[in-house]
């Protein structure tokens, strides 16, 4: 097999990171923007020695699992690479994933992950969207998504991911740069002004807030932008609008400093009756009814009865924590990012919640230290970012010996590979449940229990 040849492929699963995969003379092959079923014609793009990539020339025989008309900007925007499957196949390919990367990856003979919790809302569900600003095809200023694999930009004017308000937003923005001949940052030569547009939404309170990074000190007739954007009329209160200087070469979201052009410099949201202040820097769940179902579950799995000491490790700004004290005697967090612990302990403190104390260090350093000092919880949440926990934070948990560890994880592979862990270590994985906090794209969160083997 050689790139440029056509082959017909049959796509028999979907692998992580949402390829389709098919066998051509023994030999898998990934497709992207397949389903389970299709046939399709195919051009090979990549031949290695194990496997090949392939990109579709048409659709054959399309499966009965397909859809269409999701989004005309589907095929060209990297953003939903499951656009074009149906919303239950898509459930049932995630639910696949986990089950493969448990039994390949982690060694878990037989072990199935349970059906996917459906997202209540499966489109526009998204409570941050990011859109990078450049040229559209005529040289004009634009905003959009990148282009599957690249950093070409491909202009939108909505997205179905996101609310009406984050679009219009963009597009008021979009017009004040064109409007004062402002000039969009360049990846390539690190010149230009604008670079992107972070829209963030609290769906509990309508707040909202919009940040404009820039790589630059100043942006002139800055009362303009607030003038345009303040006259938008949405379902949204613009309690912020932030400009943030982002002047290093490097792919982060947001740079270090920020000033408030209008409003506030957080928004306030509540989730499951508790309330949380947000900040731009602080991380927080994209989707936010399907967070207080991921949350429930983790405490559901947890079954705490009020007598508990818990510990939860990769805080964040302490909505596990928070959610888990009114159902447990005392929790500790842990997070590594400074801004986050601080405003962790300003929720607990908003919510008068006083059981709950935060410690700011890596998982891996502290837990250790905890051990020295003596503390011993009855329950463990882990929800480590896609990397997954360091072995020493896993080595540390295992040895405080908790009942329960509750893992939730961003990423199947990594789960996988962290529940062996533990389970090598005198763990049993009990259940594992994947949530759709992603729909339309192929990400996918679980929410795993292990349970230690003598207290069974
Ligand atoms: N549980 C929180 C945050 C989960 S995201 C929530 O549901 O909102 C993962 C968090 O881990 C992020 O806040 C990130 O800053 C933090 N983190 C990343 N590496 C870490 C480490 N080594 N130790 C502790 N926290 C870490």
């Amino acid at each position: 097999m050689l790139p440029g040849e056509k082959k017909t492929v049959t796509i028999e699963s979907v692998a992580v990171g949402g390829d389709g995969v098919g066998r051509i003379d023994g030999m898998a092959v990934f497709v992207p923007q397949t389903c389970r079923g299709d046939m399709a014609e195919i051009e090979l793009t990549r031949v290695k020695s194990g496997c090949a990539y392939g990109r579709v020339v048409q659709i054959v025989t399309p499966s009965p699992h397909r859809r269409e008309g999701f989004c005309p900007q589907s095929t060209t925007c990297g953003g939903c690479n499951f656009a074009h499957m149906q919303y239950a196949e898509q459930l049932a390919v995630k639910r696949q994933i986990v089950t493969d990367a448990l039994q390949r990856i982690g060694g878990f003979t037989g072990f199935e992950a349970e059906p996917t919790l459906a997202a209540p809302r499966p489109e526009r569900y998204r409570n941050k969207m990011v859109f990078p600003l450049g040229k559209d095809a005529k040289g004009r200023i634009a905003g959009g998504f990148y282009a599957p694999g690249s950093h070409r930009l491909v202009p939108l004017t909505d997205c179905r991911q996101g609310d009406r308000a984050a679009a219009l937003w963009l597009a008021a923005v979009v017009d004040f740069l064109n409007e004062q001949h402002i000039s969009v940052y360049d990846e390539g030569t690190h010149r230009g002004l604008a670079r992107r547009l972070f829209v963030r939404l609290a769906e509990g309170t309508r707040e909202a807030m919009v940040v404009l990074t820039i790589n630059g000190k100043s942006l002139k007739n800055a009362h303009l932008l607030v003038q345009a954007l303040r006259s938008v009329q949405t379902d949204y209160q613009l309690k912020s609008i932030i400009l943030n200087m982002h002047t290093e070469a490097n792919n982060l979201l947001l740079g270090k400093t920020n000033r408030v052009l209008f409003g506030t410099d957080r928004i306030e949201d509540t989730l499951g009756g508790l309330r949380f202040s947000v900040s731009p820097h602080s991380f927080y769940q994209i989707n936010a009814p399907q967070t207080e179902r991921l949350y429930n579950t983790a405490l559901d799995l947890a079954a705490l009865s009020g007598q508990e000491s818990v510990l939860d490790l990769y805080c964040g700004i302490g909505t596990i924590t928070l959610f888990a004290a009114a159902h447990a005697a005392q929790v500790t967090g842990v997070e590594i990012v400074p801004q986050a612990i601080c405003d962790a302990r300003e929720n607990a403190k908003q919510n008068q919640i006083q059981n709950a104390s935060f410690i700011c260090g890596s998982a891996e350093s502290i837990a250790p230290q905890l051990i020295e000092s003596g503390t011993a919880p009855d329950v463990v949440f882990l929800d480590p970012p896609r990397k997954g926990a360091e072995k020493a934070a896993l080595d540390a948990v295992a040895h405080m010996a908790p009942q329960k560890i509750v893992y939730i994880s961003c990423n199947p592979a990594t789960l996988a590979r962290d529940a062996a862990h533990l389970a090598r270590s005198g763990y049993r994985l009990c259940r594992v449940i994947p949530a759709d906090m992603f729909p339309n794209t192929s990400h996918i969160e679980s929410c795993a229990l292990l349970q230690r083997i003598e207290h069974e």
